[in-house]
């Protein structure tokens, strides 16, 4: 599934190797040459992941990790964080700032395309392509198709990035302005009402095989999935 990547890199050969090969991978770029252009891109789109360099021009890397930790809005965008040091220092650093993985440069496309995909599994599993399965519903991002208990169901595009949502966060309580930040995207403006819309079309959609039971109103907080991944 294709995701917004932000590269913040000063050294341009590097910026384009990473971009070339996210791009190949299906993802959609942003690109930064300094902390503060960096900032300036996250106000307008919030990525879902980050490849921070080290030693940038102006502040560092290691202080924009620490503020986008420090940032309710940009807390949890998985972060990568590049460099050229290999000291066990720096990777502690880097990690206490909020870093999900750290890369040692030189690095292998390879090997960063494997850690992008380790860290969104691990952070953001509603982006990759990862099929879902539990109590009897399978959902498979990859062909878009959803099935309950081996019974094909029709889920319309918006309800299925919700259930996708929710199958990768199972027994979280969310706000409906959390659901419209995750699933619809953060600075899109809709009403909080069009969650409760699309979560009567989703229960619609799971009700011929009864799995609509599992999204749960939690009165005055939300809606929670009820659901263990991987229990048939
Ligand atoms: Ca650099």
């Amino acid at each position: 599934m294709s995701s917004t990547v932000l590269v913040v890199e000063d050294e341009p050969a590097i910026q384009e190797l990473i971009a070339v090969n996210l791009g190949f991978a299906g993802h959609k770029v942003l690109r930064a040459d300094d902390a503060e252009q960096a900032q300036f891109l996250i106000s307008a789109e919030l990525p879902d992941l980050i490849l921070l360099d080290w030693m940038l021009p102006g502040a560092s890397g290691l202080n924009l990790a620490r503020k986008l930790r420090a940032d309710e809005r940009t807390r949890d965008i998985p972060l990568i964080m590049l460099t050229a040091k290999g000291e066990e220092q720096d990777k502690v650093d880097g990690l206490e700032a909020g870093a999900d993985d750290y890369i040692t440069k030189p690095f292998s496309p390879k090997e960063l395309m494997a850690r992008i995909k380790a860290v969104l599994r691990r952070r953001a599993p509603q982006l990759t392509d990862d099929r879902i399965e539990g109590a009897g519903l399978v959902l498979d991002p990859a062909t878009h198709r959803v099935s309950g208990n081996g019974q094909g169901l029709t889920v319309g595009p918006t309800e299925f990035r919700l259930l996708h949502y929710f199958m990768a966060h199972p027994e979280r309580v969310f706000s409906r302005g959390q659901l419209l930040d995750n699933v619809w995207g953060d600075h899109v403006f809709v009403e909080e009402r069009t969650v409760d819309v699309h979560i009567r079309r989703l229960r619609k959609a799971l009700e011929p095989t009864g799995h609509d039971r599992l999204v749960e109103t939690v009165r005055g907080s939300g809606y929670r999935f009820t659901f263990r991944p991987g229990q048939v």
